[in-house]
């Protein structure tokens, strides 16, 4: 088959595409700040057929991954801050700072809340190239291994 071009790791996860084929949208709807369709996703990806939720109750995991990018933002903004700007005890250029960061994190949260999923289900799902002829990543390993007992040889 003819290799296809594999898109980027992060290109395809910061555009929030599928993990295994990115490709395929992970979201329905490509604006994260309609909140009632935030978390509106496909049950699986429209072009290599991957469920997203690998198991009832897996985006519970989001949680920690969502902590972790928001930890991560305001180390970057506070960085960002004290060079561009810098901090200083006599002044108050750190509660500015602070004040700043809060609105960007409450403006930014349905689009950290959308790349958490995205990352999440990166840790789990890795791409494949040949994912037109492969099966699907599940967590389901007894119907794994009920599919492998019924169709032993191609
Ligand atoms: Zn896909």
């Amino acid at each position: 088959m003819a290799k296809q071009n594999k898109p980027n790791y992060w290109w395809s996860l910061f555009s929030m595409k599928c993990p295994r084929c990115r490709r395929g949208p992970m979201y329905t709807n490509n604006n994260p700040w309609l909140l009632k369709k935030t978390f509106k996703m496909p049950d699986k990806c429209p072009e290599c057929g991957q469920p997203y939720e690998l198991e009832v109750g897996f985006w519970y995991g989001t949680a920690y991954v969502s902590y972790a990018v928001t930890v991560a933002f305001c180390v970057a903004t506070f960085v960002a801050w004290w060079v561009l700007i810098g901090m200083s005890t006599t002044d108050n250029r750190f509660f500015w700072w602070m004040g700043i960061n809060g609105v960007l994190l409450v403006l930014l949260q349905p689009w950290f809340m959308r790349l958490s999923r995205v990352i999440y289900l990166y840790f789990f799902v890795k791409y494949d190239e040949n994912y037109k002829v492969t099966k699907v990543k599940t967590f389901d390993y007894n119907t794994e291994d009920f599919y492998k007992k019924e169709e032993p040889q191609k």
